[in-house]
């Protein structure tokens, strides 16, 4: 009876252990915009089956990202799901239909004494960075969107944006002031980003609205600037870093697959920078999702003769719009086996939040 009871107050304490030892300090959560599981089996292809960043996954999932209001998601819904754990309707940004904000990931971190980031390709007010911070019921209030984001409690934000901030607040002298009044350290461009420490909070506005297209290594480099930034700022509390490949989408809307490759490379390597952190950091968990797939890629055989350049196959593109089939989900690094099988994508959003929930 007694060795029992021991056993059990052993195996109890055992999996108290193993679960502590599972939850993970920091999230570095990576979302390509508009990335299909097609996106990602083009860069196979083009990788010619060797492993991608994609194929050495600890761990992965699915995820359903229809909205509350439509069966093929934008990125204002997918975002919010992602980043606030609830479904909600195209174009609403960290609100329920019924408009009452949620909480976001990085509201809950900063609420747990954590550092919190943004890094983007596209403008700091687009759809899914702002599902981190805003919370309106439309997605084009760009203004409201740019006052929220000089209101959150963000350490580290790099992307674009100032033509926004410009009109907000009158002309960029202006927008400049309210930066500065609201704490934060302005650079508007890469190289004096990189140079800033730790000691302040960073805003970096790097063209007036998107950082551009065919940026090479800039997420990258951006990424990495962002994750010593928020190792310092976080201290033994951690960090969430939010990165997005966000300009895969506006390929997909183009069909244009060459386009989309650079993109996705670009996406590719700041997932690297990512995985390496968490391999010299035990206590860091990488989340890889998409909010959606755009423009129907398909990857269908176009020629039989498997010796050509082409290799058989056609990148086809069936809508200019977005599509709404399952989107994959990568893990790798400390608690890669607490997102796992088929779930919503608001699920998935809910889950971050708890594991970083003390
Ligand atoms: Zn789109």
């Amino acid at each position: 009876m007694l060795r029992t009871l021991l056993l059990s107050i052993v195996s109890i304490i055992l999996s108290v252990a193993t679960l502590a030892a599972q939850t993970p300090k920091n999230i570095i959560f990576l979302i390509g915009d508009g990335m299909s599981i097609a996106s990602v089996s083009m860069m196979q292809l083009v990788n010619k089956y060797e492993p991608t960043i994609f194929d050495k996954a600890e761990n992965i999932a699915l995820q359903k990202s229809y909205s509350a209001d439509n069966r093929v998601t934008d990125s204002a819904a997918s975002g919010t799901a992602l980043a606030t754990g609830v479904k909600t309707n195209n174009t609403y940004l960290g609100v329920l239909p019924d408009g009452t904000a949620v909480e976001s990931l990085m509201e809950v971190a900063q609420r747990e004494g954590m550092a919190t980031g943004v890094v983007v390709t596209t403008y700091l007010q687009h759809a899914t960075p702002a599902a981190f911070y805003a919370h309106v019921p439309s997605r084009h209030e760009y203004a409201l969107i740019s006052e929220q984001l000089l209101d959150s409690r963000l350490d580290v934000a790099i992307g674009g944006g100032m033509a926004f901030f410009a009109e907000r607040y009158g002309d960029r002298t202006q927008a400049e002031a309210a930066i500065a009044a609201a704490g934060f350290t302005l650079a508007t461009d890469f190289e004096a980003t990189k140079t800033l420490s730790a000691d302040c909070r960073v805003l970096a506005l790097l063209a007036d609205k998107e950082v551009g297209e065919n940026s090479g290594d800039y997420l990258a480099q951006a990424t990495s600037k962002a994750l010593e930034l928020l190792e310092t700022r976080g201290g033994d509390n951690g960090f969430v870093l939010m990165v997005e490949g966000s300009l895969i989408d506006g390929m997909g809307h183009g069909n244009d697959a060459v386009a989309q490759q650079r993109e996705m490379l670009g996406f590719m390597q700041a997932i690297e920078v990512a995985v390496a952190y968490a391999q010299s950091h035990s206590d860091t968990l990488v989340v890889v999702t998409a909010d959606h797939g755009t423009g129907g890629l398909t990857l269908v055989s176009a020629n039989a003769d498997f010796t050509l350049a082409e290799q058989g196959v056609e990148f086809r593109w069936t809508t200019g719009g977005h599509s709404g089939e399952m989107i994959p989900v990568y893990l790798y690094g400390a608690g890669s086996e607490l997102v796992n099988g088929v779930m919503e994508n608001s699920e998935l959003g809910a889950l971050l939040k708890g594991v970083i929930t003390k």
